[in-house]
């Protein structure tokens, strides 16, 4: 029981209480997405923490998409995000808007206006911000700040009544503008925003600020945990005064750190910029860390959210190794996916005791995990392609592949040995002539092992396809690190698609499994939707190995 206790993050040991103390009968969280971009990896830990806690204490989990901001917010965002969502194998209780409150809302602030607890301010956004002071320094009180509650309502009814433009008047709670906590200066409830909104239309002129929607939005569901990023700590004051103030269903705020990924960045404000700017393909550019972007990678739901429980819930900002992450998406895909033989930069090889024209079919493993399982059948001919690279003219001695006199294993099939490399004027190697022992067929006789095995296909059967493979969007490690003088824009990788092409055993493209597949010995690739039957194209999900290690 001890180990237990000790083995709980910070939100299930609060859970845990809460629930022994009979505070809450059940647990019900909520993911309250803006519909202003596309979900990225960040949010994957949101949901996996909020739909994770759910879970683990048989509560529910509302999809809330937090759309007050009409300007920013779009339709298109609201169906991605539940796509993303779905596809992470998340359900949520109740699909529900923030927008489905703004009548609610609306009669809140009348309320407040009625007891004296907030009033309309006349003045500009620039005197407002200045009138609220510093930390250092008490605020200035607004000259508008008594007006009586009937003209207070008088006022308010015509802002919502569309009798003023944009940045006329704000409706703002009365607090005290000398507090200690900043937010408590007279926050603005309501700011007049002549625009249409992605649910409500044209319904309404006023919207109401980020901080008199979500903690009444979370009573209004009976929200037992709301529970966000670290930057919202300095607000949960204010979300318990506007709860405890309009005396409605306690909901509570707890904050957790935000997701920071090497090599990459997760504002959605950034990340549009790179869309719009025609930086990357778009939303789902398999670069992007996006949740359609590295689904388009090839990543699987599985591995992000495996990732997400190996960074758990921290208090303190991190910065995670991507490194981790790939790891994660290399430890699924190693057991799963299927195997294929690709020849990215090829080099014929002859075998010249092979018969004329014979093909001889080679029943090979889909998973080597699982040599009983399914199979694909390789051709195997008398002119091959291996790659370039398994090939060395002058090796040294820990040189394993092919080699001139040298032996080696073609993968599933025969030992062969090169005999004679064929150049061309400018000295390039362009065709290697070798003998196959015919003794050496795999389950034939005795087995004779060599050091090298090396993957190939037939030169006749092989299916040219297209590669795009990629890499790190950007160069600079930590992205909160851009200096003043600099973008990050700046720190971009050139080098981060690079096209290439393949020659690919044939039953690759009859591959139906959904997932990447691995090319023998070089990576994990995912056929991507612009396919065509003529032209296949395949991502780099991740390289096939690496040296990192997880601690
Ligand atoms: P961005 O700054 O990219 O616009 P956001 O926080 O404004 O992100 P929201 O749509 O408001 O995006 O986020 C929905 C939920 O996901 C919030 O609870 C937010 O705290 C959480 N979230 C957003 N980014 C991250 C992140 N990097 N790590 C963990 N949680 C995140
Ligand atoms: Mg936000």
């Amino acid at each position: 029981m001890e180990d237990e206790k000790k083995n709980l993050n910070f939100l299930e040991e609060i859970i845990e209480s809460d629930l022994a103390s009979g505070k809450v009968d059940s647990i019900l969280t909520r993911f309250p997405p803006e519909p202003n971009g596309y979900l990225h990896l960040g949010h994957a830990k949101s949901l996996c923490i909020n739909f994770g806690l759910a879970k683990k204490y048989g509560g529910k989990t509302n999809l809330r998409y937090d759309d007050t901001n009409p300007t920013k917010e779009d339709t298109e965002y609201v169906d991605a995000i539940k796509e993303d969502i779905t596809w992470l194998g998340f359900k949520w209780e109740k699909e529900l808007y923030a927008s489905d409150y703004f009548d609610q809302l609306y009669e809140w602030a009348e309320q407040m206006i009625l007891k004296g607890q907030a009033y309309v301010d006349d003045q500009s956004q620039e005197e407002i911000s200045e009138g609220r002071g510093t930390v250092e320094t008490p605020g200035k009180e607004s000259p508008y700040r008594n007006r009586t509650p009937e003209e207070n309502l008088r006022i308010f009814r015509e802002m919502r009544d569309g009798k003023y433009p944009d940045g006329a008047k704000v409706l703002r709670a009365k607090i005290d503008m000398a507090s200690p906590n900043m937010m408590f200066r007279d926050p603005i409830m309501y700011r007049i925003k002549h625009a249409s909104h992605h649910r409500t239309g044209d319904k309404w002129c006023i919207y109401p600020m980020y901080d008199f929607t979500h903690g009444q939005s979370d009573s209004i569901e009976h929200i037992t945990h709301s529970i966000c990023t670290l930057e919202f700590d300095v607000h949960r004051p204010l979300y318990d005064w506007y709860i405890k103030t309009l005396d409605i269903y306690p909901s509570h705020q707890y904050e957790f750190a935000r997701l920071n990924l090497t090599y990459t960045l997760m504002s959605k404000r950034k990340l549009l910029e790179l869309v719009q700017k025609g930086i990357v393909s778009g939303w789902d550019d398999p670069r992007m860390p996006t949740l359609c972007g590295v689904r388009r990678r090839g990543y699987t739901p599985e591995a992000i959210k495996m990732f997400c429980e190996k960074i758990g819930v921290s208090k303190r900002d991190q910065l995670m190794d991507i490194q981790l992450l790939e790891w994660c998406v290399r430890q699924d895909l190693n057991e799963r996916s299927n195997r294929y033989m690709v020849v990215q930069d090829p080099v014929k090889l002859t075998l010249t005791n092979w018969p004329e024209g014979k093909v001889e079919w080679f029943d090979c493993p889909l998973n080597p995990a699982e040599p009983e399982g399914a199979t694909r059948k390789v051709p195997f001919t008398g002119k091959l392609l291996i790659d370039r690279a398994d090939f060395m003219e002058d090796a040294p001695h820990k040189f394993f592949r092919l080699k001139p006199d040298g032996e080696v294993r073609l993968k599933y099939t025969y030992i062969i040995k090169c005999n004679e490399v064929v150049k061309n004027a400018a000295g390039e190697v362009v065709e290697l002539k070798c003998t196959y022992d015919p003794s050496t067929r795999p389950g034939s006789g005795e087995w004779r092992s060599v050091k090298g095995t090396i993957h190939w296909v037939s030169e006749e059967h092989a299916k040219k396809i297209t590669l795009r493979n990629y890499d790190r969007l950007f160069t600079l490690s930590d992205m909160s690190q851009v200096p003043e003088d600099k973008d990050y824009k700046d720190f971009l990788n050139p080098d981060s698609l690079t096209l290439g092409t393949g020659y690919a055993e044939p039953a690759l493209a009859d591959d139906a499994s959904g997932i990447a597949v691995q090319f023998e010995r070089t990576g994990y690739y995912v056929k991507d939707s612009d396919s065509t039957p003529e032209e296949l194209v395949f991502n780099k999900t991740v390289s096939l190995k690496d040296s990192y290690k997880p601690e």
